[in-house]
């Protein structure tokens, strides 16, 4: 049976492990993961194409212009966005392209795919959130007292997402996404 292209919507806070899970999916379900684009430095071990492709502003600001970006945001003074074609050539080949992407994107989304799926992924505690930031260790105490203020500030969308999941476990929770999606597209066929 041919599986129909979606859209899956991963946000959650800064720190919870939106990445290893969307990998995961990846490897063990052959989703298709979109690669944002963004004017934020590359962290240690990042790598362009792999985790972002990494712009200047004025790169950025052209893709803007050109109707490369399916959205975009501004997410502590740094631009995020989604690169259209990706997610068009993953939707054409069937697959479920999942976009790691911030509350507002997460909006935008919506509005243009009423189809899609969004799930907001969330630690066991607001505890282990910052042990988790802080074993990181890429960043200043400062930068990981904005990201926790953010935090704070998406606790209060999170509401809106179709679907609430807990990181706790890496295989339950991508389990728990996969079986989700399952009963979507079902529910769509
Ligand atoms: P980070 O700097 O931790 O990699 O990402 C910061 C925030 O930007 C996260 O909430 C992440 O989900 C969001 N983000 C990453 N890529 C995109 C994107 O393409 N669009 C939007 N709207 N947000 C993004």
């Amino acid at each position: 049976m041919e599986k129909r292209g979606s859209l899956l919507v991963l946000s959650g806070f800064s720190g919870v492990g939106k990445g290893t899970v969307a990998k995961k999916l990846v490897e063990k379900y052959g989703y298709s993961l979109s690669i944002s684009a963004t004017t934020r430095k590359p962290r240690e071990g990042e790598v362009e194409g792999v985790n972002y492709f990494f712009l200047s502003e004025d790169e950025f600001k052209d893709l803007i212009e050109n109707n490369g970006l399916l959205e975009y945001a501004v997410y502590n003074n740094c631009y995020y966005g989604t690169p259209i074609k990706g997610v068009n050539d993953a939707i054409s080949n069937g697959k479920i392209c999942v976009l790691i992407i911030d509350v507002q994107g997460a909006e935008n989304v919506k509005k243009l795919y009423p189809d899609s799926v969004s799930i907001f992924l969330v630690p066991p505690s607001w505890e282990t959130l910052e042990q988790r930031l802080r074993a990181r260790n890429s960043e200043e105490e400062e930068m990981i007292q904005k990201r926790l203020d953010i935090a704070k500030k998406e606790l209060l969308c999170q509401d809106e997402y179709d679907y609430k999941v807990v990181n706790d476990n890496l295989d339950d929770c991508v389990n728990d996404i996969e079986k989700i999606l399952c009963e979507e597209l079902k529910k769509r066929n």
